[in-house]
């Protein structure tokens, strides 16, 4: 559909293309707008995908695809359980075709790029859009670089680098990097790509809404993880034009959900003030969302009082917690900034927010496949199983020393037969270099002792198990 740029400040109005995000006249944001009467006879068209809206997008000539959108909604049955609320619903990111939101924004940015004669593509990422955009250029023969801070997503930057677009590292947060995507775009005339610097974003991202609307309605709350505020914001946006499109007259609660390392939109809703605010050091896992100024952060703040909604933070904590639950009961592998939204629904049903009867959906944006402290801390998991293995058959190994001495057949024997006789002598030589146990010799046989030493380590063994 025919669109144009509106500023949000001071109302000016530009040509829709070649898409801009700041205000000639006031600096302000630029959005996207409709003649909407038009949105009364437009029709959602073709099979349930991204592309099934695009009579309420920004005209493209020539849409590019990978198979995006179209994504599923789970119903949390076994989560609406252990929480005991409402009717509860994961609106699921991950299944797009580099497993993040983020691939709606690239099929949209690369169309336009495409159909405006662009050949190179520049964008500053927190990961997730930077993975999508290199997979989409690669596809359709763009160069790409990204801009990244310096601490990304390990799955991001591999998804990158896998779909050979040149990585730049500029800045400890993804804030310097879109400065430096700005500068780059100036100076060598690329296609902007970053959501937070391109209008299109926005646009792409409220097909997420359109989706929801189609799967379960419109729901009474929709909670979203807010790094810039965009996300939030274009949620928003499209929930008011399914209303504009005379298709609903209901609308959402929207939440918007950061990290209590970095809270500035959640401040300043808090504060009621329009300007987010960080007056801490930003420190948090969610990577995703490690933003520390908003570039939507007025609009979503807006959204959120216009829908009667409102901002929370949530601890890494409680991120983790959420994430281990959301896996453990829904089979749902999220990103940290993504599980966070199941954190404050959380929060909101314990604080009696929500009704019993409410309808909520919690935006998981991103896979936790993706996310370098979520692979690690399950490694870290992984090994203290093994170790935990091991020190229990020398723990056994000990206990029955402490009770009579014993030769390796036996003690093999008394320890169930469920590891190699040789793994059993590994284990003893282990204690006895140790100084827990000593051996001698009886009837032609080696015979094991437990030692002083062995008997206090044995002892601390027992104390230690009253801790845990
Ligand atoms: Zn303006």
């Amino acid at each position: 559909m025919t669109a144009f740029l509106e500023c949000s400040v001071c109302g000016s109005k530009f040509d829709g293309f070649p898409p801009k995000c700041s205000c000639e006249n006031c600096g302000g944001l630029l959005e996207y707008k409709y003649d909407y009467e038009r949105f009364k006879t437009a029709r959602f068209t073709g099979r349930f995908s991204f592309w099934r809206y695009r009579q309420f997008m920004p005209e493209v000539k020539n849409a590019v695809s990978m198979g995006e959108g179209g994504t599923p909604i789970h119903k949390a049955q076994r989560l609406t359980k252990v929480i005991e609320f409402g009717d509860f619903y994961f609106k699921d990111e991950t299944r797009n075709p580099t497993n993040s939101f983020s691939d709606r924004c690239a099929t949209l940015l690369v169309s336009n790029a495409l159909d405006l004669g662009y050949r190179s593509v520049v964008c500053a990422t927190n990961g997730n859009l930077g993975a999508s955009l290199a997979a989409y250029c690669a596809k359709f023969e763009l160069a790409c670089h990204v801009v990244v801070p310096k601490s990304v997503d390990v799955g991001k930057l591999a998804q990158m680098l896998i779909y050979d677009a040149v990585v730049e590292e500029y800045g400890d947060i993804v804030d310097k990097a879109l400065e430096r995507a700005m500068e780059i775009a100036e100076e060598t005339g690329w296609y902007q790509g970053s959501v937070e610097l391109n209008p299109l974003g926005v646009e792409a991202l409220k097909t997420i809404a359109y989706e929801v609307f189609e799967q379960i309605g419109v729901p009474e709350w929709f909670i979203v993880p807010m790094g810039s505020g965009g996300t939030l914001y274009a949620m928003w946006k499209g929930f008011k034009e399914l209303e504009i499109a005379g298709k609903t007259s209901k609308l959402p609660k929207i939440v918007g959900v950061q990290a209590e390392g970095c809270p500035p939109i959640v401040n300043a809703y808090l504060r009621k003030t329009q300007k987010p605010f960080l007056k801490m050091k930003p420190s948090t896992h969610a990577l995703a969302i490690l933003v520390k100024n908003p570039t939507y952060g007025g609009l979503a703040l807006n959204a959120i009082k216009e829908s009667k909604g409102l901002a929370l933070a949530v601890s890494d904590e409680e991120i983790f917690l959420a994430e281990r639950e959301m896996a453990k009961f829904e089979g749902i592998f999220a990103e940290p900034a993504s599980a966070a939204t199941y954190a404050a629904a959380k929060k909101l049903a314990n604080q009696g927010l929500i009704g019993k009867m409410d309808k909520i959906v919690c935006l998981i944006t991103g896979s936790g496949l993706k996310a370098t402290d979520v692979l690690q801390a399950l490694t870290k998991k992984r090994k203290m199983a093994v170790v935990g293995l091991e020190l229990s058959t020398k723990e056994k190994i000990l206990k029955i020393l402490s009770e009579r001495d014993a030769y390796g057949y036996e003690l093999w024997k008394e320890l169930g037969k469920v590891m190699t006789r040789a793994a059993v002598y590994q284990h003893l030589n282990e204690l006895s270099s140790r100084g827990l146990i000593t051996s001698y010799e009886r009837d032609g046989r080696k015979f094991f002792k437990i030692t002083k030493r062995g008997e206090k380590v044995l002892q601390a063994f027992d104390d230690l198990k009253l801790l845990l």
